[in-house]
Parts: structure tokens; sequence; C-alpha cells
């Protein structure tokens, strides 16, 4: 159908320049692929910087727009802004509509049998799972207006300042763009899904469909992963299903954070709230510069560093180490998880924190205490991960990104990929033992 005209916006607001480095450099990378997306079918993107109901007003004023439209997101600060702006335009005479379709369900839509929302994981998907996902739509015919509004030049919203470890290199290893997505999603189905469910766990393989960065900024909807899972698993690829149930994950952090959002800040369980952790402190410091010694873990971090993304296993062996075997607080590594990632997603990324750490819904045990020597040997048996991230690692020749790595950090952390690998800074036997302890003391008073 024909629409009528549309002017398609973005608004670097307060919030957008409270995020992460690396989430701006990625939405800078986005915003410009949008636009030239929007070019070839006679649009384009324009841009602006302030709050986003004067934005708005502007614009409405300008163009003599009747009505305005968003795709709705759902972490707490977003909500509180759109339900503002929706209220203050409708005020206005403006007809304001946000639409789902950052997630495969509204995070309100499964309820507990009495009500209530879903502490753990497996019950969510069993009351989730057949709830129809809408199809996605398909891109309407769209017309440009008359006149354009003045644009703020890409460059000017200065969303990659703070991006200090350069761009260049996160670049190459970026998934960016909607074409881009959707040529990664074919190859994932095409190659990877059938033996996802094994492979998902090694960080050695190419074995994920690494579309989390494009569904975070919006660049492909999960649904339309859900739908190419469905339609695979009705095929008969067998690792289907697994695929549909970790897009589901996602689903469930962001349920999560609807129901109770200090998910995003405090330790989730009451009775974390005093856990002995540390604050940020030397081993923390060594932690994030990829230099604790522990293969695993530090090919995990330089990881992060170079493509500005973490295999999930890693990530889950990286958190474990810090808030375990350094007994330092979780949120001490969610900072840095948040600074770095350009996959960054605020639901996801607290979960991950504090499942891993204890303090979460659904969490792991508190003796479960990933081992990174023996995870090494399990999910990256010939040491291809780590070699990747870490020069000098084996006798093979280091692998551009290792050295990369060097060439990223700041001057001031004074590394050389000649300085040889450091010693571990603590015994995993050790550290181990340290943690069980705090663990068990703090849940015998809180029993
Ligand atoms: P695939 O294996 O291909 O999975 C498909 C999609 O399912 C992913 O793109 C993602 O959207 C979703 N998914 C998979 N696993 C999870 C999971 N455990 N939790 C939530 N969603 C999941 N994911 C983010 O997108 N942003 C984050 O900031 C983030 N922080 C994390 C922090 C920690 C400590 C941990 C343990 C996990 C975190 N995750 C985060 C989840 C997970 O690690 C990534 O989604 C995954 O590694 C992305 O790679 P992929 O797209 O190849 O995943």
């Amino acid at each position: 159908a024909k629409m009528g005209a549309v002017v398609p916006v973005f608004i670097v607001d307060e919030h957008v320049k409270s995020t992460g480095a690396a989430h701006r450099w990625r939405l800078e990378q986005s915003m410009r692929a949008l636009d030239e997306d929007l070019r070839s079918c006679g649009l384009k993107l324009v841009l602006k910087a302030g709050d986003a109901l004067d934005v708005l007003r502007g614009l409405v004023a300008e163009t003599g727009a009747s009505a305005v439209h968003w795709s709705r997101l759902y972490d707490p600060a977003t909500n509180d802004r759109d339900a503002k702006v929706k209220s203050a335009l409708k005020a206005d005479g403006i007809s304001a509509t946000s639409h789902p379709g950052h997630l495969l369900w509204e995070p309100w839509t499964a309820e507990t049998k009495s009500g209530g929302f879903f502490k753990v994981y497996t019950p969510f998907w069993n009351a989730s799972k057949d709830i129809p996902v809408p199809e996605p739509l398909t891109m309407p015919d769209l017309s440009a207006p008359l006149t354009w509004p003045e644009s703020t030049p890409l460059e000017a919203l200065e969303l990659s300042k703070d991006m200090v470890r350069g761009g260049e290199t996160l670049l190459r290893h970026g998934i960016i763009g909607e074409a881009a997505a959707r040529g990664r999603l074919g190859h994932f189905i095409g190659n990877a899904i059938g033996s996802y469910k094994t492979d998902r766990d090694r960080p050695d393989l190419d074995a994920t469909s690494m579309l989390s960065e494009n569904f975070t900024v919006g660049e492909m909807s999960v649904r339309i992963a859900w739908h190419a899972g469905l339609r695979a698993m009705q095929d008969g690829a067998a690792g289907a299903e697994h695929f549909l149930k970790e897009l589901c994950w996602r689903d469930f952090a962001y349920h999560l954070l609807h129901h109770t959002p200090h998910i995003a800040r405090d330790s989730w369980r009451e009775e974390w709230q005093d856990f002995p952790w540390r604050g940020d402190n030397a081993d923390a410091k060594t932690w994030r510069r990829g230099m604790t010694g522990e293969p695993m873990v530090d090919a995990a971090m330089r990881q992060m560093y170079v493509t500005g993304k973490m295999h999930n296993r890693a990530r889950m062996l990286v958190a474990s180490y810090l808030t375990k075997h350094l007994m330092t607080d979780w949120r001490v590594g969610m900072a840095w998880f948040d600074d770095h990632l350009t996959d960054w997603d605020p639901a996801s990324n607290a979960m991950g924190w504090q499942w891993t750490a204890g303090s979460g819904p659904d969490a792991s045990p508190y003796f479960r205490i990933f081992n990174p020597a023996t995870q090494a040997e399990k999910f990256d048996p010939d040491g291809v991960y780590r070699h990747r991230f870490i020069a000098g690692y084996d006798l093979r020749p280091d692998h551009e990104d290792a050295i990369a790595y060097f060439d990223m950090v700041p001057r001031s952390w004074g590394m050389s990929p000649s300085d040889p690998y450091p010693e571990r800074i603590v015994d995993l036997k050790a550290g181990r033992e340290r943690a069980l302890d705090a663990y068990q003391s703090h849940k015998d008073r809180a029993a």
C-alpha cells in the first residue's frame, strides 16, 4: 500500500548519550547503513540531537506531520521517555504510535498460572513457545516529502567520540546493516544450524548466528530469525529448536527487566545485596586488560576488545572468574561489558552477569565455579581460540587478531606483543576455595 510522505528520523538524546562507547559507535555505523538503504528507495535519514520531545515537536511543526511512529524499546529509561513523548504528542493532537518488533513477544505476555511473572527460564519457554510470533512485515511503499527538514551530519553527532580503541578493526569484525544481517542469517541457517546444539559452546568454531549486534540496534528483528529457525525446524534441522530457545533467552531477559527493573543495577536477590564482593581493584584491572595469565579468560577479554563481541561460553567464563576467583562485584564486570560490547543489550547483559554471579533469578548454583583451564580443554581443544587472541600463546605465528589487540589498547597500558605472557595472578584451586568459603558462609548467614 502507498503511504503518505514519511520522514525517517533518529534522535541522539541524553539517553543515547548515556550508553557505552562501543554501543554508540555501533549506532553510528547502523545509522550510516540505514541512511544508505533509505536513499536507495528515494528517502534519507534525518538526524537530530536534543531532547526527543522537543525535536519531534519541531519536526511536526516544520513538516506538518500528522502522525509519529516508532519501534518500541523496553528498558526502563526508554520506556519512561517514550511514555512522556507519547502523551505529550497526543495532547498536541498528533497521532503517536509505538510498534512491537524488538522482541518476539511483549514482555508482559507470558504469565504463570497464578498471573505472575517467571523467574525461571524453562517454564517461561514452555509458556511462550506456542504463542505465535507475528510474521515480519514487508517493506511498505514509502514516499518522500516535498522538502526535507534540516539534518545534522552524522559525524557532528559525535557518537564515536569515546571509542578510544578505534573503529577500523571493529568494523572488520562487524556485521553492519540489514542486508549484512540477512546474509549472515542465511549463512547460519545454511551451514551451522544443524550442529548448533553441540557446537554453540565452542568458541573456536564459527557455530553461532553472530546476530546479537543486529538485534540490539534494530537492524533485523529477532522475529525474522525466529521464523527462519522455525522453518529450519520444520525442515528437520537438528539444532533449530535450540536456536529458538536461545532467541527466547533474550526475551526472558526483557521479561525479567520489565517485571523487576532493579535487575539492571542491584543484586536481584535481596540476600545478595550485602555479599562481600570486592569493589574495583588491581586484579579486576588485570582482568580488563586480558592479563590474568589464565589463557581462556585473557583470550575472551581480548576478543571483546578486538571484535566488540565475546562468545557466550567465554562470557560465562570471564564473569565467573571475576566474581568468584577474583571475588569482584559483578557490577564492575558489567560496566566494562557495557562500554565495550557492540552487541550491548541492557537486559541480556544484566541477566548474564547476575546468572553467573549467583545473585540473579534462575542463577547457576553458588557452588558452580567454572574452571577456565578444564573449560579450555573441553571447548577449545586445539587451542585455536586462545591462539587467535593471545600473541605468543603457542609456537604458531601470531594471528592478526592477537596482534591487533596491541594496536588498539591505550599506549598508557604499556603493552607490547613481544612481552612474555604473564603468570597466573590467582591459583585456580586456591581461588575456587576462597570463593566457595565466602559463598558458603554467605549462604549460611542468609539461611
Ligand atoms: P547465538 O548463539 O546465535 O544465539 C542467537 C541469539 O539468541 C543471540 O543473538 C541472542 O540474541 C540470543 N541469546 C543467545 N544466548 C543468550 C543468552 N544467554 N542471553 C540472552 N540472549 C541470548 N547478549 C547480548 O545480546 N548483549 C549483551 O550485552 C550480553 N551480555 C552478556 C553478558 C554475560 C555475562 C553473559 C553470560 C551473556 C551475555 N549475553 C549478551 C548473551 C550471549 O552471550 C550473547 O547473546 C551471544 O553470545 C551472542 O552471540 P550470537 O548472536 O552468535 O548468539
